[in-house]
């Protein structure tokens, strides 16, 4: 049967909670046990789509189309379990259901309440991971507890014992062991009250992950174990990391905690752990031989989980290439301020993002430009792949004020426009192009060459599209139109043959890229970016 871990978050947010569930999946993954992953979360939108990147962080998408929560990415990533519109629940999607039952007449005759028939919903939701094929499932608790709107959540989760037996629950509580400067001490009081928030709802934490920034200490541990009555091998630190994101799960693994979770859940059919495959990444992200400077040309720039995929597919590809790849932020207003040649000097390859709306269109594009002239590795991502099109437009084919109609309605030439099945959708949510669709890539192109494939499949997340009118003009003009969706319709990639590295595409690659196995196209562009860099380095000696 399949056996339920519960992670949930304490004192303070942004701890990692995402990463830690994460790692969990990867170490008992490691111990050749199959893990599905899934992500609650307690606000009331019915998915992220709706949310700005400031708010949320970065939209992650799924192959099936669903939009979701950034934690997936790490889940992606770390393990390889199963991920669909059934791993990411929302109170507005759970909300949704029951509200639909209930005017289908469902709980005909009762007064639907939040204990029992949300809670129930939420229930089922999480037994949607039982099957044969999962020894575990692990699903992650969005927000902190003391969380008005977690409280059905966490009313949820306490009663799964009572349904599965507790033997086969594992409730894991993350939480912050501050160290105060002035006193010179770790204080365990606020994870105290948090542990003391969860008893009084039911739950009693049987494993602690104590977030802290410097070692705790055996005395500090004790001191929370008997307090917050965990066993004390229960109690495990995991301090800050100095280079990494792929240390959390060796340094968990030090700390006994795949051990501890296989003892406490009755795993018996877990194998002995091999971290060696981690062990050569993280000696590849500790000793890289070379460096390069990517420019991302963003407009939620100062936000730091905005283009989490994109900073993380670029890590990867940088440890493919034993390279460390620093990323130079820079917001596109900035750049509008102060021209491409003065904040782009220095830097080996450019790439814009996707993103929504008009504000710093002009910088993204005047980027492009830069990088197009200068012979700049550039890689456009969904709307950069947009400000390509439009830039290549205006500067070498000559259409005066080509733009896309998301940002001037009436432009004379609408390089980029919504084709015919969207004109008529109003609502926001779910609408846009969403999920994996198949793209025929044109033989000996660049992109053909980096996939080694003629048939590809990415994860899409947009509304407007390269206006087919405009093809030829592209073509002639230089503009090869490298991928198109398999009927023809669509544009998908477009690149320049003329330039030592310049491709732009309409879907998301990040979404694809893990640790292991880099993206082939971020693969090729640090590459093209090593080249540059060489090639500069070369200059000035
Ligand atoms: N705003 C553009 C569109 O809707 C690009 C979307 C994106 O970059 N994800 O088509």
């Amino acid at each position: 049967m399949t056996k339920h871990i519960f992670v949930t978050g304490g004192v303070v947010s942004s701890l990692g909670k995402g990463l830690t569930s994460a790692a969990i999946g990867l170490l008992l993954e490691k111990r050749g046990l199959r893990v599905r992953m899934q992500k609650l979360d307690p606000y009331i939108n019915v998915d992220p789509g709706t949310m700005s990147p400031y708010q949320h962080g970065e939209v992650y998408v799924l192959d099936d189309g669903a939009e979701t929560d950034l934690d997936l990415g790490h889940y992606e990533r770390f393990t390889n379990s199963l991920l669909n519109r059934d791993s990411n629940f929302t109170t507005g999607r759970i909300y949704q259901t029951v509200i639909s039952k209930e005017r289908r007449g469902e709980y005909l005759g009762n007064t639907v309440q939040v204990v029992p028939h949300i809670t129930n919903e939420i229930k089922a939701c999480i037994r949607k991971l039982d099957a044969p094929d999962v020894d575990v499932a692990i699903t992650e608790l969005g927000g902190t507890v003391g969380d008005i709107e977690g409280l059905p959540f966490l009313e949820a989760i306490r009663q799964i014992p009572l349904d599965i037996g507790r033997q086969n629950c594992l409730f894991v509580h993350l939480t912050l062991i501050p160290f105060l400067k002035a006193a010179g001490e770790a204080k365990t009081k606020p994870t105290q009250h948090s542990v003391g928030q969860l008893r009084q709802i039911g739950i009693q934490p049987d494993v602690l992950i104590v977030r802290t920034e410097r070692e705790l200490g055996r005395e500090n541990a004790e001191k929370i174990a008997l307090f917050c009555n965990v066993e004390k091998n229960a109690v495990i630190e995991e301090p800050d990391k100095e280079f990494s994101i792929y240390e959390v799960p060796l340094g968990l693994v030090e700390n006994g905690l795949d051990q501890l979770i296989v003892d406490k859940l009755g795993l018996t059919s877990a194998k002995a752990i091999d971290m060696s495959e981690w062990q050569q990444l993280l000696h590849k992200v500790r000793n890289p031989d070379h460096e390069v400077t990517i420019a991302v040309v963003g407009k939620y720039i100062q936000h730091k989980d905005a283009y989490k995929s994109i900073y993380e597919a670029l890590d990867h590809a940088g440890i493919s290439h034993s390279t460390r790849v620093i990323v130079k932020r820079v917001e596109s207003e900035e750049l509008e301020r102060q021209g491409p040649e003065s904040v782009l000097s220095g830097v080996d390859g450019v790439l814009v993002p996707g993103g929504f709306g008009m504000r710093g269109i002009e910088g993204k594009i005047d980027a492009v430009r830069f990088a197009r002239e200068s012979g700049l590795p550039f890689f456009g991502i969904c709307l950069g792949m947009q400000c390509a099109v439009i830039e290549f437009a205006r500067n070498v084919l000559n259409l005066k004020n080509a733009n896309s109609t998301e940002f001037a309605a009436e432009t004379d030439h609408p390089v980029i426009c919504l084709l015919q099945d969207q004109r008529t959708v109003t609502d926001k949510g779910a609408t846009m192009r969403l999920g994996k669709h198949d793209c025929l890539l044109e033989p000996g192109t660049r992109v053909a060459e980096a996939y080694d494939a003629e048939r590809i499949g990415e994860r899409h997340r947009h509304r407007y599209e390269f206006n087919p009118e405009y093809r030829d003009q592209f073509n002639h003009g230089g503009m090869r139109l490298s991928g198109l969706s398999p009927d023809g319709r669509l544009v998908e990639i477009v690149e320049l043959t003329e330039h030592p590295w310049f491709v732009a595409v309409q879907f998301h690659p990040e979404f694809k890229s893990k640790p292991n196995r880099a993206h082939p196209l971020f693969s090729g562009f640090i590459e093209a970016a090593l080249n540059h860099h060489q090639e500069r380095l070369q200059l000035s000696l």
